[in-house]
């Protein structure tokens, strides 16, 4: 079997396409290559090793050995050296490269193959001592760190210690004898930690680095991170070994990132930041600040470093055709890896960039404007929930602000909150529902739950491609990172800047799209509707096959609705109407009445506002379908619940105190859950019912008066589980409607359908849709009565039960597609089997999550409502859906 894959040269054995067999990074090195780019020469060991590797104790394929070292021949004959050679040796990184990028696995080694020989003889081929020593030390902490565990700060307390003796700063005041130097103490440190001396052998060296690659895929972060993302172990991870180039040669050498667009904005300008005489990670770790690659940036940075562009102009030259022509085959924007060897430029990475919500959308529409992908393709580029973070509020102009620091804007939005300074305070936070600001010296992946946890996150070290920049970019939590005039002191719970001390509590607010950092709470504004957004949507409604609708009640709602697009209202809940001031006296008198004569006294005061409640909605979804549902919830909501409430609804009902009591331990419920609610009191109090049918239609009425438009009235009947019940309900509403008709000389057109949201109707769908216009999915009920799970109380066992994968998700957030999802299947094919124009909806908080909406889609639901802000994510769900 074939388990090795070599690139370099301009050709390469593996393409992109095969990025399950090669990992993302092997996959995209080959297609380099084949793209004819300068890529360092080297080879992928492929996934199907992992596999096979854990599948037989940890134990290579047999033909493993001889392949690599083939592999490891053919590119030394590229670059004219061989492995662990005493005069010309190979030298090269070892990286790990999974499917899907995925930290947790191995860090990178570089400079494998040096040892006390090669040392030298790299040395004298580069004319250069000190960069040969630089770069054995290099490996030599790498390696120790990444394969034989030995903790990285133990070689920094020595690096420090030395510097301290020596009365240098900087690591490049440090010269090859300082670098020997230290080399001896390190490897005594390692012989010390391990009993053992640090490797000498390059084939040790390589297969040790090989096996930490594969043992890498086991250990427990990488475990926690495929937990968290559905990943499957069994997809294994590849192993990169590929030819050094050295971004450490001198002031001609560099290293660098870069995305072809902003990853914060998507302007469509080359990003990014170099380090000359650099090597790896140094630019993501932080230790010297990093220049800009482009002069533009640099100006705008007002950093006084050279720009790449100008350090290095035909290295920058090379750069800029090559990140052209890699968006152009990739048609999406990239992240790159590149270093400067002596002038020369290698590509060391490419993948699609990861980007903010906000650079999502605007680079796939420009895209598309540019031409290099389609309007539908641009649809399927942005993540619906992402959206999200669009939607959020951002600092008003006029606001006055206080700006005590500015950092980097490193993950747009603006947010106020508390100061914590770790995490568990801010998770604690959540949990009480304060708003906080997590501010931290820098973020690790232990932080990770405490970013979730809070609105922004401020950092007073790391760059634009800091952990903290890059992570609350993911979560589209806004980020001020490197403010590195405030000074954080975790002790004393403050920070302080120019003056001001501010400590743990006290309200801050960032911006991550300028970077502000400001003392106290600032006004924020609405997000902007119109332009790339406005364009992307276009795009989604013309692929789009299911409406979107609003579960609304509100005018404010309704309103706030239609600006982003909704079709109309797929739930009123009409029992939100009656909690306001007056209006709840009069519900809790109608409640009281001893009889329906008493009853219909108290109902008479709520039909004017009711019946205005209605105009209003028709109105505002003037030519769009309303859906208004019955009364649903069990009575006793609406009952005082302390003395001195009952003491007002006695005296505003002129009522005795103690029948309001009685009353109450009457309608006292153990399980209203499943009580006396829903169509059971339009059946045993129909005034009710009638009261609402007639607001509805008087209210259609007037409203078709007013705006001159027919009103599509939807009345709906909640919790039914038998067509009889629905038939009883529906008896009455004929007659209301036909009483307003003759009352008005006006003919109402409207539907009367039902809930689908118990599983006995879900089965009996095919009775009740003899006579039920339309179903609406109410799968919030629907999963409490088919699960057993009452939504309040699941706290305590949901988690557990996704984290042991009982569950695969929270089914009150997205659809129990074999349980509850099957119920609805059913009940569509059977409602559909009676009644072909039967219309399908769903009106559940599932109707604005993206997979639940992809379910709707395969179940041919007519239609998804979702609450006022999720209906552009449900928009953008629907289109993808469809595609
Ligand atoms: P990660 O997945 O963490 O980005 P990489 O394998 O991409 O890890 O390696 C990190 C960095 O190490 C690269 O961006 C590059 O700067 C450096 N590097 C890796 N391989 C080589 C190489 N063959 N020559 C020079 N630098 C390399
Ligand atoms: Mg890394
Ligand atoms: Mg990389």
């Amino acid at each position: 079997a074939k388990w090795v894959y070599t690139f370099g040269d301009g050709k390469a054995e593996g393409k992109s396409a095969m990025r399950d067999l090669l990992g993302g990074k092997g996959a995209n090195l080959a297609e380099m290559s084949n793209l004819g780019l300068p890529v360092p020469p080297g080879f992928t060991i492929t996934t199907e090793v992992c596999t096979y590797y854990y599948d037989h104790g940890r134990q290579y394929p047999p033909e493993l050995e001889g392949q690599v070292a083939g592999a490891l021949e053919a590119v030394g004959k590229l670059t004219g050296r061989r492995f662990g050679d005493a005069e010309s040796p190979l030298l090269v990184s070892v990286r790990s490269g999974a499917r899907a990028s995925m930290p947790g696995m191995m860090d990178t080694v570089l400079n494998l193959g040096l040892n006390d020989t090669t040392v030298e003889a790299l040395a004298r081929g580069a004319g250069d001592e000190r960069f040969a020593y630089d770069s054995y030390r290099r490996f030599i902490t790498m390696y120790s760190n990444v394969v034989l565990g030995v903790e990285h700060h133990s070689f920094e307390e020595v690096l420090e210690r030395y510097k301290d003796e020596k009365g240098l700063t900087l690591d490049t005041e440090l010269g090859a004898a300082d670098w020997k130097h230290l080399i001896g103490e390190y490897k005594a440190l390692v012989k010390r930690e391990l009993g053992q001396d640090f490797p000498q052998d390059p084939q040790a060296q390589l297969w040790g680095a090989i096996g930490a690659v594969f043992g890498s895929w086991m250990n427990p972060r990488a475990n926690k991170y495929r937990e968290l993302h559905s990943i499957p172990a069994s997809w294994g991870t590849a192993v990169n070994v590929q030819a050094m180039v050295f971004g450490n040669m001198g002031e001609t050498s560099a290293t660098g990132v870069a995305f072809t667009r902003n990853p914060s904005t998507g302007e469509k300008a080359l990003y990014g930041e170099f380090l000359i005489n650099a090597q790896g990670e140094d630019v993501v770790a932080g230790i010297r600040t990093p220049q800009d690659i482009t002069e533009v940036a640099r100006i705008e940075s007002g950093s006084d470093k050279p720009s790449m562009e100008r350090a290095m102009p035909e290295a920058y030259a090379e750069l800029v055709r090559i990140y052209g022509m890699l968006e152009h085959h990739y048609r999406d924007m990239q992240d790159l890896e590149f270093t400067v060897e002596t002038g020369k430029l290698w590509m060391l990475q490419t993948r699609n960039g990861k980007r903010t919500a906000k650079a999502a959308l605007r680079i796939a529409v420009e895209l598309a404007a540019e031409g290099l992908i389609t309007h539908q393709e641009a649809v399927g580029r942005v993540e619906p929930a992402s959206l999200d973070q669009l939607l959020h509020p951002t600092i008003d102009p006029k606001a006055e602000r206080k700006v005590i620091a500015t950092g980097l804007p490193a993950s747009p939005g603006a947010a106020s909150g508390e100061i914590v300074f770790n995490s568990e305070e801010a998770e604690a936070a959540k949990k009480a529902e304060r708003k906080v600001i997590l501010v931290r010296i820098e973020t690790s992946p232990e932080d990770i739950h405490g970013m979730h946890a809070a609105e922004g996150i401020l950092t007073t070290r790391g760059g634009m491609t800091s952990h903290a920049a890059v992570v609350a970019r993911g979560m589209g939590k806004p980020c001020v990172s490197g403010a590195g005039q405030i000074r954080v002191d975790y002790a004393a719970r403050t920070l302080s800047v120019g003056g001001v001390t501010l400590k743990a509590g006290d309200r801050i607010t960032i911006d991550g799209s300028n970077g502000q950092v400001m003392q106290g709470s600032v006004e924020m504004i609405e997000p902007e509707l119109s332009g790339d957004f406005a364009a992307l949507m276009e795009w989604a409604d013309a692929v789009r096959t299911m409406k979107v609708r609003t579960n609304a009640e509100t005018p404010l709602d309704a309103r706030t609705a239609r600006k982003y697009g909704a079709e109309g209202i797929g739930l009123c809940r009409t029992e939100h109407m009656f909690f306001q001031e007056e209006r709840i006296v009069a519900m809790r008198e109608m409640i009281l009445a001893d009889d329906a004569e008493g009853r219909r006294t108290a109902l008479a005061k709520l039909l004017p506002y009711q019946r205005q409640d209605f105009v209003e909605l028709f109105t505002i979804m003037s030519g769009l379908p309303v859906t208004i549902r019955l009364l649903d919830p069990p009575l006793h909501e609406f009952l005082p619940h302390s003395d001195k409430e009952i003491g007002e609804v006695a005296a505003a009902t002129g009522v005795q105190e103690d029948k309001v009591r009685r009353r109450m331990n009457e309608l006292h419920e153990f399980n209203p859950m499943l009580g006396f609610r829903g169509c059971r009191l339009a059946i045993l109090y129909p005034e009710i019912a009638e009261m609402q049918a007639r607001a509805i239609f008087e209210a259609a009425v007037e409203a078709a008066k007013q705006t001159g438009t027919p009103i599509i009235a939807e009345v709906m009947v909640p919790l039914v589980f038998t067509r009889t019940e629905f038939d009883l309900v529906k008896a009455r509403i004929d007659a209301m409607a036909e009483a307003v008709a003759s009352e008005t000389g006006t003919k109402v057109e409207y539907q009367v359908g039902t809930m689908i949201e118990l599983p006995r109707a879900a089965l009996r769908a095919g009775d009740i849709a003899q006579t039920a216009e339309f179903f609406s999915f109410g799968t919030n009920d629907l999963t409490q009565t088919t699960l057993g799970i009452s939504r309040d109380d699941a706290g305590r066992f949901l988690g557990p039960y996704t984290q042991r994968g009982i569950l695969a998700s929270d089914p009150f957030v997205s659809i129990d597609q074999e349980g509850v999802g099957e119920l609805v299947k059913l009940a569509a094919e059977r409602g559909r089997a009676v009644r072909d124009k039967l219309k399908l909806g769903i009106c559940g908080e599932h109707g604005g999550d993206p997979a639940s909406i992809a379910f709707c889609q395969e179940t041919g639901l007519d239609y998804v409502s979702c609450s006022p802000f999720r209906v552009p994510i449900a928009r953008l769900a629907a289109a993808q859906a469809a595609l």
